[in-house]
């Protein structure tokens, strides 16, 4: 069996996924999307040109990498086109390399109102969803009436049936207007014939690439504390960013999974609702959100911002079994006279070190932290431990400590190069 890595983020997103499986993306043949929809945004630059991703694999700027989208994804065929043809006028040539199951499930035009309807009826409470329909297509998928690519291309008439029964079903939902099932069919139609070529068995395409003695990335998007079992719920994403989700999303056994790498930033943060306990606000939130940009890449939503939480990427760490980490956005921290680290939670008079389950616990964390000192050399662009400030290697180090994981990699920069391969870890070990 080929070497087959697991990317995915051991937060709450946006730790820099996107760059990292580019960055690692010419060892491997394919890289699989398992989970979620176009409400990823995974932001890469090379050589100075940003490209966003959103539901097309982070693999897809190296030429020879095939792409595929496992039946854990839900795929609106508008924003697949639209990404397809983004990418052509780009100079990236998708066709021939982008594979999709035929089991995934269709994002259907009218489960993004059905999204922003759900926000609206749960006013206080609402998820913080970025209402592009993902929720309701997967609600659909559970509720045993969603639409597959496979129902698309297959019989006609067995569509039309599907389609005007989820039809009826969104129409018992939203009253106030009536939706007439034809134009969602037709529209489906016109779908199937551009999206035949790419749609494939890819649980069967997989398993050949691997017996060929192929190598895979399942690159995950989201994150594990988004994870709808693993995560905050209910502020979480409705499918499994945690490794789990590698098995159901592609239809490949748990040992065909070699190694995991989990990203996460030497911060934390998080977009939408719900617990964050090293939440700052104030000067230093904004200082780590200008810093960062941490503005969402799918929405342009700014991010809550705090500090590193041990607590949370040890929980990634056990959930997912990382080998390694590789840590993003160290030079986001430089010139901060110091750094805290959250090591544990102080709940009711008690001192927590597992993330707990309850959000009504989590609400009344108070962080225990530990405080490092900061540093004022500059680690941009740095690309060799020996470079970066002692302060910055003791910052690393004691991360790793309170997190239990070693940093194989560490970001620099938002470019390929800006990127430190620490030499003996487990990274440098599978890709020597
Ligand atoms: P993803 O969804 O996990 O791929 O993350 P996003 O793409 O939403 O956010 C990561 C952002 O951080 C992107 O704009 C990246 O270009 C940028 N980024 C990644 N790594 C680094 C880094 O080490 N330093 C800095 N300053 N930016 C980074």
């Amino acid at each position: 069996m080929p070497f087959n890595i697991a990317v995915l983020g051991a937060q709450w997103g946006d730790e820099g996924k996107g760059k990292i499986v580019d960055m690692l993306a010419p060892h491997v043949s394919a890289v699989a999307r398992y989970q979620g929809g176009h409400n990823a945004g995974h932001t890469v630059y090379v050589q100075g040109r940003k490209f966003v991703l959103h539901l097309i694999p982070s693999g897809i700027l190296h030429p020879g990498v095939t792409c595929v989208i496992g039946n854990g994804v839900v795929v609106d065929p508008e924003a697949l086109f639209r990404e397809v043809d983004e990418l052509g006028r780009m100079g990236v040539a998708v066709d021939g390399r982008l594979r999709i199951s035929e089991k995934a499930h269709v994002i259907l035009p009218y489960h993004r109102e059905l999204d922003v309807l759900s926000e609206a009826r749960r006013g206080e409470r609402k998820i913080g969803t970025t209402s592009r329909g993902i929720g309701p297509a997967y609600e659909d998928k559970i509720g045993r009436r969603g639409i597959r690519i496979c129902d698309v291309l297959g019989d006609g008439d067995a569509l039309a049936e599907a389609v005007r029964e989820n039809v009826n079903a969104r129409n018992r939902i939203i009253r106030e207007s009536t939706l007439d099932w034809k134009p969602v069919y037709d529209d489906l139609v016109a779908f199937g014939e551009r999206i035949r070529p790419w749609a494939a068995d890819v649980s069967l395409l997989l398993a050949q690439m691997m017996h060929e003695g192929k190598s895979v990335m399942f690159e995950g998007a989201q994150a594990t504390l988004l994870d709808i079992d693993h995560g905050t719920y209910p502020f979480v994403t409705s499918s499994n960013a945690s490794v789990g989700g590698i098995c159901t999303g592609l239809g490949v056994p748990p040992r065909a999974i070699g190694g995991v790498l989990g990203v996460a930033k030497a911060y934390t943060t998080r977009v939408g609702e719900g617990p964050l306990p090293t939440e700052l606000d104030g000067p230093l939130a904004d200082r780590l959100r200008e810093g960062g940009q941490e503005y969402g890449a799918s929405t342009g939503r700014p991010r809550r911002c705090g500090w590193f939480d041990a607590v949370v990427v040890r929980y990634s760490a056990r959930i997912n079994g990382l080998d390694a980490l590789a840590l993003t956005k160290l030079d986001v921290l430089d010139g901060l006279p110091e750094v805290p680290i959250c090591t544990g939670y102080r709940v009711g008079g008690r001192t927590v070190t597992d993330f707990p389950a309850d959000l009504r616990l989590l609400a009344r964390a108070e962080p225990v932290y530990e405080t490092m000192p900061g540093w004022t050399t500059p680690t941009k662009g740095v690309t060799r431990m020996e470079q970066l400030p002692p302060a910055a290697r003791r910052y690393i180090e004691r991360l790793e400590a309170a997190s239990g994981v070693e940093c194989a990699l560490v970001s620099t920069g938002s470019d390929r190069a800006e990127t430190i391969v620490r030499p003996g870890s487990v990274v440098a070990r599978w890709f020597p």
